[in-house]
């Protein structure tokens, strides 16, 4: 455990930003806006609400304008289409303005009510403070599985320690804000690069509840592509791996061809062998396929990266204060696109 640093020296109306990445979530969105926002008034902070619209196809677009309506610190960005979430985080921290962020879904997956804890952390000094789930509701047995062995294999192949059971949901300090946007790489495992900034880091702990409404984006294969992205993006080790697999068939190979010789010289030559031939052949052929397979994967990120796309694009913004240059807000209500 870290050493409890010393208190920043904050100025005295720190503005705290939440960070939302909405996609499909209209019916959970007054319900947030109510608890967080109630949680907000009591810690008698400045804030304001990052609300990022990932390509939503539902009226979730029409309640974040409602919203941004009653209370302009609702500050609605809307994504030219749906980027995935890890890009519409993206999307929001880079338009926060507050002195510390916190990312929350927005499917009330994580309470607003821990907000004052992770705040006092973060008075205390730390620049990281993460939200650990002590339990899982609603969230089947093999999704916990899967996750839990998902964390172990991650954090064997990788330098940077992923905190296990830690979703996005953190507080994350201007400092650490100001590194993650010097940080180039445009497919974004954000768990990982929020690990990987470091900065002085500590914990609190909650029980996860069930999404309060609608429905998960997220399935099996859209979680193994996540995983495949995160070892991928923090890890050589598969890489390695097919290095290592390739040395010890070929040392066994070799061990083979001596008993082939000396077999061959005893006993004589004589046609045998097809299965044997067959399962070498077979399981080289499956071994070579597989190593190409994880080059594939990293050339493919390579390729990528190399393309220096964006992150994300956004359509328009309200409330951000990034509307026009002149710093005036646009009126919601001309929005000319819809
Ligand atoms: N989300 C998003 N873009 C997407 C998928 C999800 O912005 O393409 C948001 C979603 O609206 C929610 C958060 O990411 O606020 C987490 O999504 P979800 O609850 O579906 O994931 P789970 O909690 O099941 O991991
Ligand atoms: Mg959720």
């Amino acid at each position: 455990m870290a050493p409890v640093p010393r208190p920043l020296d904050l100025p005295k109306a720190s503005v705290v930003s939440l960070v939302i990445p909405c996609r499909n979530e209209s019916e959970n969105l007054s319900a947030l806006y109510v608890r967080a926002a109630a949680v907000m008034e009591r810690i008698a902070e400045p804030w304001e609400m990052v609300c990022v619209n990932d390509g939503s196809t539902d009226d979730t677009m029409a309640r974040l304008l409602a919203l941004h309506r009653e209370d302009p610190r609702v500050v609605v960005i809307d994504l030219s289409r749906n980027f995935g979430k890890e890009a519409a985080l993206t999307a929001g921290l880079d338009h926060v303005r507050g002195d510390c962020a916190i990312p929350l879904d927005a499917d009330l997956q994580d309470p607003p009510e821990l907000i004052p804890e992770l705040l006092a952390k973060w008075k205390e000094g730390y620049d990281v403070v993460n939200a650990v789930r002590l339990s899982r509701d609603g969230e089947s047995w093999l999704k916990r599985a899967s996750a839990h062995s998902f964390y172990r294999v991650i954090n064997r192949m990788s330098d940077v320690e992923i905190p296990a059971d830690t979703g996005d949901f953190r507080l994350l300090s201007r400092p650490v804000l100001e590194a993650l946007k010097t940080l180039p790489e445009r497919r974004r495992f954000m768990k990982g690069l929020f690990a990987w900034v470091g900065f002085r880091t500590t914990n609190v702990y909650y029980h996860r509840e069930p999404r309060h409404a609608g429905r998960t984006k997220w399935n099996y294969w859209r979680l193994w592509n996540l995983a495949v992205e995160g070892i991928t993006s923090f890890s050589q080790v598969p890489l390695q791996l097919a290095a290592y697999l390739g040395l010890v068939v070929s040392l066994l190979a070799f061990l083979y061809a001596i008993w082939l010789v000396i077999s061959t010289l005893v006993y004589g030559n004589s046609v045998k062998g097809y299965p044997s031939m067959m399962v070498t052949l077979l399981f080289l052929g499956g071994v070579q396929l597989m190593a190409l397979g994880v080059i594939g994967e990293y050339l493919g990120r390579i390729y990528e990266e190399s393309k220096r796309r964006p992150v994300y694009l956004v359509r328009q913004a309200w409330g951000s204060g990034m509307e026009n240059q002149e710093g005036k807000t646009l009126d919601p209500g001309v929005d000319q696109a819809s």
